[in-house]
């Protein structure tokens, strides 16, 4: 069937369509050959004695490939429980597939894939070798891959500049905007393949007074107004963190601001110079010249290559596209990444000029810098000159089939800005090669999962996560009907800490991994004694799981131990969980306070840098592998999906109150409502899930009727799980941003990276609409009741007796 993709895809109804294309390298194993025949006549009348006509034939033939079709997988399932001839993905029980993929990852392999990919510039667009190396490297696993184009919006760098002039109009500071190239590090001499600039920033130039913006928050700019500061005409000067940087453009150009000058302030880091350490590459320290690059695209606003919202950018001329001028999610007004060291002349020209905020200030004092509002009596002139192109951008996807038409995926991003990005996206996409060579191994014994597995490597993340957009975009309804799980690694490994944030129902799934999981043993050399000649030998000390070594160091901060975050965006999950409902995972392994400086974005995230200070033993490159490897395996071959929706219902009431208590004279009584019958729906449906996961591992025993019920109950469960999540998707989307259709997640509106639960309502209530909020909450609990719908429980004994056949 044909019909016009681009349309049908604006559809907002499309989640829900039947007549949707499959994913094309899809080859679910049916046909598995002899039991079919079997069961086919089973369900079909066999008493006939008279000669059958010829209609009776076409009748009975297309009687029986419905039903092949239709039970399928159930007969496959079926055939392993009643033969002795076991299907491939039980070829290999789980346990001992589990041991042969966590044996796989090897420190000294990752980093060799690290090397490789931190070699030249990859960015977004411009990495066809790294595309092609990729999928090589998976089809030499065994794992079919294959490069998926689309073509693209994106900007490029041509040149930048940057200046500060006296009232006579002499210039007095030329910023350098380009970082150092340093010793024992061979990446920064590619410094120039990415320069430092923001990408889908606004082409031009501005000349005005400057004004210090803090974080560029809305509530920073809120203080700015509250102060009369007018930023009409002005340039801003922000620093990273707390928001999205495109949040810090877009507030400086609702407030009249003409250019943005985004700094990293040492103030922020982990450590700083003041406890004596050096700077990279002597110490752990900001590199003073370190610039962090990055996208100014209005994320919290929407996601995707922004001339084709809500579609894909499928290659040709045949795609209609928005012209970006006119994109609300572009900025208009051109913006700089600079460094502290460019910074400081900057902020100095502002001492002793217009009010100093408390709580203002960052780690720039010993550089006298007063950190003083301004506007400054000197100008700054600043040129961001890029070139908007569409660019082919390649996605690499590698499947292993299963039985069944389920889909689990895992992704990573492969663009980056710097030419290195060891930590983002490297340390991700070398983890994933691992995890690929993994399932290789585990497809060497005869094993197949009984969901397909899909791999992606994705482009333009950076950007605006614009190759998973795009292709969520492209099979939506494929992935509404047959998703389980998006498993999401950006950052493998960046520090040692352990890091986690999921949909609640995936949360157990996690916990369970890492308790799975254990860091490599050490060998401890025994203390000599002395008095004898001969002494011990060695002792292996078993290493601690991932489990464990969380909870240890949360309880150390003062929590009350492992926590799973929410997600909100600046990765890849995005279009999975927020635009298409399905449930998402993103981890790995982080740096904290007192630590190494992660040198984000800049050219110092290096093969030296992560080799010297971010994972030098590689270990956590290799755990997140491990880690990922097993979600993937048990989402993929446990006969029940290892879900727990009853934890799900459970932070859902838990945020309801939560805004209740913000909110208390707001009645949320009709969500109130829909919570409490999602958690007595979603309790009976895990109950009923480990009753008939404990009943399957006795069912040998079982008589075939009996068994067949129990497939019935199985597949029923399983279909509940899948479908759960899409309840909460409200078709016309998120006020304001309507390519953001999950009602419980979704990035805050005024920070971009963190989530933020029940965000239109939240967002209605801050701002004091009454009336806006009064429907959100009507929305938000109609969201809830449809989850509980789908999830509502048929009792095993209907369901049986349903499918017994007659
Ligand atoms: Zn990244």
């Amino acid at each position: 069937m044909t019909r016009d993709r681009q349309e049908s895809y604006r559809d907002p109804d499309h989640y829900e369509s039947d007549e949707d294309e499959d994913y094309p390298l899809l080859r679910p194993r049916r046909g598995y050959g002899g039991p079919f025949s079997k069961v086919a006549a089973f369900f079909t009348p066999s008493h006939r004695l008279t000669k059958p006509n010829h209609a009776d034939v076409i009748r009975n033939i297309a009687y029986a490939v419905l039903t092949i079709l239709v039970l399928a997988p159930i007969i496959w399932i079926f055939h392993w429980l009643v033969s002795d001839h076991r299907p491939p993905y039980d070829r290999v029980p789980l346990g001992e597939a589990e041991r042969i993929l966590l044996g796989v990852p090897q420190n000294g392999t990752v980093r060799k894939w690290s090397k490789y990919y931190t070699s030249g510039a990859h960015l977004a667009g411009q990495n066809m070798s790294q595309a092609e190396w990729t999928r090589d490297k998976w089809e030499s696993y065994g794992v079919k891959s294959e490069l998926l184009p689309f073509d693209v919006l994106l900007n490029y760098p041509v040149s930048h500049s940057l200046e500060m002039r006296d009232v006579t109009g002499r210039t007095t500071f030329k910023a350098k905007l380009r970082e150092d190239v340093v010793q024992g590090d061979p990446n920064s001499k590619l410094r120039d393949e990415v320069p430092a600039f923001h990408g889908y920033s606004a082409n031009g130039s501005a000349t005005g007074h400057l004004v210090y913006a803090n974080y560029g928050t809305e509530s920073d700019y809120r203080k700015l107004r509250d102060l009369g500061i007018d930023l009409t005409g002005k340039i801003v000067i922000a620093r990273y963190g707390k928001n999205f940087r495109g949040l810090k453009v877009k507030g400086a150009q609702e407030a009249g601001a003409i250019g943005v000058l985004i700094y990293t302030d040492p103030g922020d880091d982990s450590v700083t110079g003041d406890e004596g350490e050096a700077a990279y590459p002597k110490g752990g320290a900001r590199n003073p010249s370190s610039v962090q690059r990055g996208s100014v695209m209005f994320l919290s606003t929407g996601a995707g290559d922004p001339s084709t919202p809500g579609y894909p950018s499928l290659p040709g001329n045949e795609t209609k596209r928005v012209d970006h001028e006119t994109s609300d999610v572009l900025p208009k007004i051109p913006s700089l990444p600079i460094s502290y060291e460019d910074a400081i002349p900057l902020l100095q020209s502002l001492n002793g000029i217009g009010p100093v905020v408390e709580g203002w200030a960052g780690g720039l004092e010993k550089w006298e810098v007063e950190y003083a509002i301004g506007p400054s009596r000197a100008t700054v002139h600043m040129v961001n000159e890029v070139e908007w192109k569409i660019e082919r951008i390649y996605n690499v996807i590698g499947t292993i089939n299963g039985t069944l038409d389920d889909v689990v995926i895992l992704g990573n991003h492969r663009d980056s800005w710097p030419a290195g990005g060891a930590g983002d996206p490297a340390s991700g996409s070398a983890a994933m090669i691992e995890v690929v060579r993994s399932f290789g191994k585990l497809l060497e014994t005869g094993w197949s999962p009984l969901r397909t597995i899909v791999f992606a490597s994705w482009d333009a993340e950076e950007y605006g996560l614009v190759g998973s957009t795009e292709w969520v975009e492209q099979y939506a309804p494929w992935l509404a009907r047959n998703a389980v799980a998006y498993l999401n690694v950006d950052m493998a490994a960046t520090g040692p800490d352990f890091e986690a944030s999921a949909s609640p129902s995936l949360n157990r799934l996690v916990l369970e991994a890492t308790k799975d999981v254990r860091y490599p043993s050490k060998v401890v050399e025994r203390r000599k004694n002395p008095a004898r000649k001969k002494h011990k030998p060695p002792k292996v000390k078993e290493g601690k799981t991932v489990y464990e070594k969380w909870a240890k160091r949360t309880r150390k901060e003062g929590g009350h131990g492992p926590e799973i975050g929410v997600l909100g965006s600046g990765s890849d999950f995005t279009p999975f969980l927020e635009h298409a409902g399905i449930p998402s995972v993103d981890f790995g392994f982080t740096g904290h306070k007192g630590g190494p400086v992660y040198h984000y974005h800049s050219v110092y995230d290096s093969f030296h840098w992560m080799n010297t200070y971010g994972d030098p033993e590689w270990t956590h490159h290799t755990l997140t592998a491990k880690l990922w490897g097993l979600m993937g395996l048990r989402l993929a071959s446990s006969a029940i999906i290892p879900f727990n929706v009853t934890e799900y219902a459970g932070a859902v009431d838990g945020y309801v109150e939560g805004l209740g208590k913000e909110y208390h004279e707001f009645d949320l009584s009709d969500v109130k409502g829909a919570a409490k019958e999602l958690k007595k729906a979603a309790a009976k449906l895990d109950a009923e899930a480990v009753k008939v996961s404990n009943k399957m591992m006795t069912a040998r025993r079982m008589s075939h009727r009996r068994k067949i019920a129990l497939l019935r109950s199985a597949k029923e469960i399983n279909k509940k799980y899948r479908k759960f999540e899409r309840g909460f998707l409200d078709k016309k989307g998120l006020e304001g941003r309507e390519w953001y259709k999950h009602v419980v997640f979704a990035p805050g509106l005024e920070t971009g990276y963190e989530g933020e639960t029940f965000p239109s309502l939240r967002e209605a209530l801050r701002e004091g609409r009454v009336d806006v909020a009064q429907q959100w909450e009507r929305r938000v609990a109609k969201a809830v009741r449809r989850a509980a719908k789908m999830i509502e429980t048929i009792l095993e004994t209907e369901c049986a007796s349903a499918f017994v056949p007659r």
